[in-house]
């Protein structure tokens, strides 16, 4: 269903390039909810990854 909307957000897509998600941000955001209700190895799985994001934007700012 297409009704113009963010299906996170609820603001305007605008000229996002998804029909869904207003920015790539949104959409992650989303998946990471569904995730989050799927199952916790999941969960520990985007933790992980997300804490190697963080190491390396530490290591690129110094
Ligand atoms: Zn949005």
């Amino acid at each position: 269903m297409r009704d113009g909307q963010c299906h996170w957000c609820t603001g305007p897509l605008g000229d996002s390039p998804s029909s869904d998600y207003c920015s790539q941000d949104c959409q992650r955001d989303w998946q990471r909810a569904q995730l989050r209700i799927d199952s916790p190895e999941q969960i520990q799985r985007a933790g992980v990854r997300a804490r190697k994001r963080a190491r390396q934007q530490v290591r690129s700012a110094s």
